[in-house]
């Protein structure tokens, strides 16, 4: 339930906006010139999102498309992140979108016809790159998808473009969209996975672990790609058993249909924290003390996290998961 829709006037009437309303709910509904005339103009507690969350309908504008940033993703080419929404549903304790924002207010943007073409220039590009287009690095990519439904234009555009590669991340179970079309092998849904204790605690209005971990194995089984991020792995007592118990679970499917893991220990930038510190003050993830580390972000200490990384990789490599499919993030 949405507090206030506002819609740009200039596509209120098409009916990719009209089937986003038709199956939401909300209480008021405006029309306004351009998104941002109003998202974010105001600091809005991030908190509010509890109880009063507003929804942004709009077509982004400028540069949809950018590189990410180094050390993020396989090692293998050139890595973008695209953006088609802003903001979640979900509320994780660690999550960066808190310091990130001036509001919680989710935007969809709807143009994604714009962001495809943006694709299209790029590979015109490099032609000789392998070229990769992350989602979901200010949202969830799934969760609200059967809502946005912009689905199906990505599957069409990669089907046409096999060179380059597509990662949805996201920590939901709403396959619905994905499984209605038929897996390729350059399309990778991608899962953040943690120890059950640390989603309970800190996923706040995330689907379990166990929720997770079925959606994997029922995608697995229909040879979809998938990928699975280890990440933010936050230090607790009995963290490595609870780890090892997922990797023996997954390491029951098909592994071939697992394309990469990641592992990163918790991190945070200096605003983030301070909003963390803000919004969770009794939190856990607070128990062990963070330093500033090589890129200026705070993390535990260095040796903290090398034998953190080190026995979470060590486990997956000893359930046989493959040494080439295992990357450190932000490391
Ligand atoms: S799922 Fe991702 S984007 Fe959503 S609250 Fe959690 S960390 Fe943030």
């Amino acid at each position: 339930m949405f507090s206030t829709v506002f819609v740009e006037q200039d596509i209120y009437q098409t009916q990719r906006v009209q089937s986003i309303l038709a199956k939401i709910k909300y209480k008021n509904i405006k029309t306004l010139s351009r998104y941002d005339d109003v998202w974010g103009k105001v600091k809005k507690p991030y908190l509010q999102k509890r109880e009063n969350l507003n929804l942004f309908i709009a077509n982004k504008r400028g540069n949809l498309i950018k590189e990410t940033p180094d050390a993020y993703g396989t090692g293998r080419g050139k890595h973008f992140y695209f953006i088609h929404s802003y903001n979640c549903i979900y509320e994780c304790e660690y999550c960066y979108l808190q310091g990130y924002f001036n509001t919680p207010d989710i935007v969809f943007f709807v143009n994604h016809e714009d962001i495809v073409k943006q694709m299209g220039e790029l590979i015109q590009k490099y032609p000789n790159e392998e070229l990769w287009f992350h989602a979901g690095e200010f949202s969830d990519s799934l969760n609200l998808s059967h809502i946005t439904q912009e689905y199906k234009i990505y599957y069409d555009f990669f089907k046409n473009n096999p060179n380059c590669f597509l990662e949805l991340r996201s920590k939901s179970v709403n396959i619905k969209e994905v499984i209605e079309l038929p897996p390729l092998d350059n399309i990778i849904i991608s899962f953040s996975l943690a120890s059950d204790s640390s989603a309970k605690e800190f996923d706040r209005k995330c689907p379990s672990i166990k929720h997770r971990l079925n959606a994997i194995e029922k995608l697995a089984y229909k040879n979809y790609k998938l990928g699975l991020h280890f990440d933010p792995i936050i230090y607790h007592e009995g963290f490595l058993e609870e780890y090892e118990t997922i990797f023996e679970q997954l390491s029951h499917l098909p592994l071939e249909t697992i394309q990469y893991i990641s592992i990163g220990v918790v991190r945070f930038t200096k605003d983030v924290y301070h909003q963390v510190a803000n919004n969770y003050p009794d939190s856990n993830i607070h128990k062990l003390d963070f330093t500033k580390s090589f890129d200026n972000k705070l993390r535990y200490n260095r040796p903290m996290r090398m034998w953190v990384l080190n026995r979470i990789k060590n486990s997956l490599l000893l359930k046989g998961f493959q040494d080439e499919k295992i990357y450190l993030c932000m490391e």
